[in-house]
């Protein structure tokens, strides 16, 4: 069955194409995971990753484990039974940290808003000044192509005392995540969007008032796995010490894209994606295709676009694929069959890729 598995241009919501130095890099042997050349190559994903979230907090480290693990070691690690914890939601990721800190324990409220619109400040200040331990909220909303001003919200939740913690899966890599600047708390990311990196580790950081709350935590971290004061041990330090088997060839990848992103420089990957987004938004304007979200709250890497009347969008999806090797995504909860969702991400965000999936949308539309 893998020689099934040929190219296919991914221009979903993740994952995104894996740059060809990357997947040598996957190639390379493996080694031990307590090897000192191992520890070394570690050191260097530790460093690089906090130059990607332009923070110098020590506890930086890539997890084991999607996305998702991620955001689950968010909650496991910062949550203690009865902790009352605010979402602002606006989408399937916003919802699913809310699912997620409430099966931790937390006493789980949320602040919702239309799918499709930004987190809006004024809307949430209120109920963020109430009072909470932590506030939680998705930087780019892949399920709606949203930004969240996160630059607005931050001084507002710390001002009021909570923990910030901001998921940045989505726009780590294409948009500047400045964690340290918004003095977030628990921020993780994603390797299978800007990075160019299969699926399969969580870049995660936490702030040095992040690990006092750690240090004062009465009951053990719930989930053994994602023990943040347990992954220390591997993390960091002269002696490491085993906790789990690294995955070593994905750290190898994620070295190589984090080493990817330093030689390309932050600002202009990020250039490099808001220039792929003005080419689709121009392309698709002449196909009279409209886009979901206001320009202002737009992602770069992620379109939301409104699926003509009379249009069966999944048909298009298919034969995109069958007739061109070409994946777009689905609209995702109230937006299935509404919407397409095109990822522009890391190596997926170059122009001849745009101009070929235009021109295969030209087609099939
Ligand atoms: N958060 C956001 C914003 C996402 O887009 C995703 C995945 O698409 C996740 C979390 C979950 O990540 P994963 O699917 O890698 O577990």
């Amino acid at each position: 069955m893998l020689s099934t598995v040929t190219e296919t241009l991914l221009m979903g919501p993740g994952p995104s194409l894996v740059a060809q130095s990357v997947r040598d890099a996957l190639a390379l042997p493996t080694i031990g995971h307590l090897d000192p050349r191992f520890i070394a190559i570690m050191d260097e994903i530790k460093a690089m990753l906090r130059s990607a979230f332009a923070t110098d907090y020590e506890m930086t480290m890539p997890l084991s484990g999607t996305g998702s693990a991620g955001m689950e070691a968010v909650f496991a690690n910062a949550v203690e039974p009865g902790d009352r914890v605010l979402v602002l939601v606006n989408g399937v990721f916003g919802k699913r940290m809310a699912e997620v800190a409430g099966r931790l324990g937390a006493t789980v409220s949320t602040v919702e808003f239309d799918w499709g619109t930004p987190v809006a400040v004024e809307a949430a200040q209120a109920k963020i000044e109430e009072g909470w331990d932590i506030v939680a909220l998705v930087h780019a909303e892949t399920s709606t192509g949203v930004r969240n001003p996160v630059e607005a919200i931050a001084p507002v939740v710390k001002s009021s005392g909570a923990l910030l913690v901001v998921d940045v899966v989505t726009s780590l890599g294409g948009l500047t995540v400045p964690v340290g600047g918004w003095q977030a708390d628990f921020v993780y990311g994603g390797t299978q969007k800007c990075l160019s990196c299969p699926p399969g580790l969580a870049p995660f950081t936490v702030s040095p008032v992040g690990m006092e709350r750690l240090a004062r935590r009465k009951a053990a971290v719930p989930n053994w796995y994602l023990d943040l004061s347990l992954l220390t041990g591997y993390w960091k330090g002269a002696k490491r010490s085993y906790h789990h088997t690294a995955p070593i060839n994905m750290l190898y990848g994620l070295h190589r894209a984090l080493k990817n992103l330093q030689e390309e420089g932050l600002d202009a990957a990020v250039a490099r994606h808001r220039a792929a987004h003005e080419q689709l938004a121009l392309g698709l304007e002449s196909l009279s295709l409209e886009f979901l979200v206001d320009p202002e709250f737009r992602l770069p890497m992620l379109n939301a676009v409104r699926v003509p009347d009379g249009v069966d969008e999944a048909v298009v999806r298919s034969r995109l694929l069958a007739e061109a090797d070409i994946e777009i995504g689905a609209g995702l909860g109230p937006l299935a069959g509404k919407i397409w969702r095109i990822g522009l991400m890391g190596e997926s965000a170059r122009p001849h890729h745009v101009d070929r999936l235009l021109q295969a949308l030209r087609k099939v539309l």
